[in-house]
């Protein structure tokens, strides 16, 4: 299929795609505004006439309705989503031998997160993803995967341990008083790891046994966000404070 014709295919489907130079990653246009609308089928039709080696990206976020989770072997992105179980979904095997996996946007606002997790980015508003038939400038193709082709299969809902870590990492950014403020550096978490049982490295982190309730297998997730401050979360839906408040308190204040 030509560039022209799937991105047309991608429009009707209601996708806002933009050209990109051959062989290049950059866009071969101004393309702020297909952040907020998508374009016409003559504008596409001119940029693909023009110039029919032009690659494809999509334009993420609300006027997609897109989200994707960009992942990079390189950077151990790989290891990072090796344990997460994934819906079936749209993904593309990228240029550079990396995934793409596709998900319906929740409506939120969900910002381009660099390094979410190691090697993994999250694509949202003000991003786009290369798309195939591009050519990655090392001349291999992004391809979709067999049976995972846009159209193939609808775009699931982003699962439950994504919209979560994208909420601890956007309280990260802006601390959440109902979540209490964090505790300090780095010398914190060794202490708080020193009491857990079952401390186990994890992608972002270390999971352990939540010592506020009876925990058998590791539902609790200890990060660390910005400013050094320790994130803690448990799956069994104890609260910050009730985590906090089964830890030593000379440790914790
Ligand atoms: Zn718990």
């Amino acid at each position: 299929m030509s560039a022209q014709s799937a991105a047309i295919g991608h429009l009707r489907a209601g996708f806002s795609v933009i050209p990109l130079r051959p062989r290049d990653k950059r866009p071969l246009i101004p393309w702020a505004d297909f952040q907020r609308r998508r374009a016409t089928e003559t504008e596409a039709r001119a940029w693909w006439g023009a110039d029919p080696e032009a690659g494809i990206a999509f334009v993420c976020g609300r006027v997609s309705s897109l989200v994707v989770l960009d992942e990079d072997p390189r950077n151990g992105g790989d290891q990072s989503l090796a344990a997460f179980p994934f819906p079936a979904g749209p993904t593309v095997r990228t240029g550079s031998g990396g995934r793409h996996f596709y998900f319906a946007h929740s409506g939120e606002p969900i910002p381009k997160i660099p390094s979410l997790l190691p090697g993994v980015d999250v694509q949202g508003e003000g991003s786009y993803v290369v798309a195939p038939p591009s050519i990655h400038p090392n001349g291999t193709a992004y391809a979709w995967d067999a049976g995972r082709e846009l159209g193939a299969l609808p775009l699931p809902a982003m699962p439950f341990w994504l919209r979560r870590l994208i909420r601890d990492h956007q309280r990260g950014q802006a601390p959440d008083r109902r979540h209490g403020p964090g505790l300090g550096g780095p010398v914190a978490v060794a202490a708080i790891l020193g009491q857990l049982r079952g401390v186990r490295r994890a992608a972002g982190g270390w999971t352990a046994c939540c010592p506020a309730h009876e925990d058998e297998s590791p539902s609790l997730s200890i990060g660390v966000g910005t400013a050094g401050r320790v994130l803690l979360h448990c799956f069994g839906g104890c609260t910050y404070h009730e985590i906090r408040g089964a830890l030593d308190p000379a440790v914790t204040e």
